[in-house]
């Protein structure tokens, strides 16, 4: 059995072992509220969790002005810790797309420092299991009850907190992915890189077609003729072939992630060579058949790291280095597991403690 929280006053209990991802949910939320009428963002209030009130002309749920974020609050080795994990790169991504989306952008640091609040405030929801975390949800939604389009003028921001199991509880386990030819995510211009739910609506249909042939995720290609590789549904994607890391270039068109940077910088540091640059699915077909393709995996906040082991691309499929975890996957995933949870040196200053 796992431990329950240890001052629980919430309604919910749970078992820290039998966690999974998005259900459960802590006692308070924060709000910030937006009106271009009454001078732009208000201040922060703390309040239970609790259903929103919105008009059903609220134009989020209409034209789909929304963005979002995701990143996870971990326990540390003293009790009072609160560790965060680049915090700053998820303020300035989520400014980043709210400018693509026209939605006024937040000061950084009353969003870091309210942020700070509501975990200070929800710390006893801070599972402690091994691999748990809290996950912490900031989004902004656009409000205005009006159906003509044009960019709200009011929004409501939220962060709402949710304890998360350990992704992995028997270890590594390699997913399966499908490389579609038929869909595309996102293209130049679009919304592509911005973390708006948009682009997880444009995803659905192909990632359900993917499932029902027994695949985890999808690995999109670019929109203009399906030749480069761009990212998995709520992963970046890396490969190893003939010793080179490589990952796809940002462009417009792939979620700069978090995780994706952090895997750059440790395998720069160790000396590995690094690339970022157009890789095709030709190049990757071809490291396959030619046994050069060492390693593939994905990278993105909630699994850390996560080892691919087969891939399908036009009816034939491809299993990766015999299906096993490869070696950079790993040393990757316990380096950035260990940083997070103040039990490796953090040389890039990466973990901000808010307890
Ligand atoms: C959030 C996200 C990622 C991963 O970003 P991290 O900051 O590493 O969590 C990758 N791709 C998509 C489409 C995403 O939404």
């Amino acid at each position: 059995m796992g431990t329950l929280p240890r001052n629980r006053t919430g309604s919910q209990q749970y078992d820290e072992d039998k966690l999974g991802f998005g259900d459960i949910f802590t006692e308070h939320m924060l709000t910030i509220e937006y009106s271009a009428a009454d001078g732009g963002w208000g201040s922060a209030k703390i309040i239970m969790v609790q259903d929103l009130s919105l008009h059903p002309a609220g134009m989020v749920l209409h034209y789909g002005q929304q963005v979002f974020e995701g990143l996870k609050a971990f326990s540390g080795p003293k009790d009072s810790d609160i560790l965060l994990f680049r915090p700053d790169m998820n303020i300035a991504r989520f400014n980043r797309s709210c400018e693509r989306l026209c939605i006024p952008p937040l000061d950084p640091k009353i969003f870091m420092d309210q942020m700070a609040e509501l975990l200070r405030r929800d710390r006893d929801w801070i599972p402690r299991s091994p691999g748990t975390s809290l996950y912490i949800r900031p989004t902004v939604i656009a409000t205005d009850a009006h159906l003509g389009v044009r960019p709200s003028k009011k929004y409501l921001f939220f962060i709402i907190l949710s304890p998360v199991g350990a992704y992995y509880p028997e270890g590594f386990e390699p997913v399966r992915i499908m490389v579609t030819d038929k869909y595309a995510r996102a293209a130049a211009g679009g919304v592509g890189e911005a973390k708006t739910g948009a682009n997880y609506a444009a995803s659905l249909l192909a990632a359900e077609e993917a499932h029902a042939e027994g695949f985890t995720q999808v690995l999109w290609l670019n929109a203009v003729d399906k030749s480069a590789i761009e990212e998995v549904g709520t992963m970046n994607i890396f490969f190893r072939i003939d010793d080179e890391i490589i990952t796809p270039k940002l462009g417009g068109t792939i979620l700069p992630g978090v995780t994706r940077d952090s895997v750059l910088q440790l395998c720069r540091s160790k000396g590995m060579k690094v690339s970022e640059r157009v890789i095709s699915i030709g190049e990757l077909v071809s490291a396959a058949n030619k046994g050069k393709l060492q390693e593939v995996f994905g990278s993105g906040t909630a699994a850390v790291i996560s080892p691919v082991s087969h891939f399908r691309y036009l009816g034939h499929d491809y299993i990766v280095a015999d299906g096993k975890t490869g070696q950079v996957a790993k040393e990757l995933f316990d380096e950035i597991t260990g940083i997070q949870l103040a039990k490796k040196p953090d040389p890039y200053g990466w973990v901000v403690n808010v307890g």
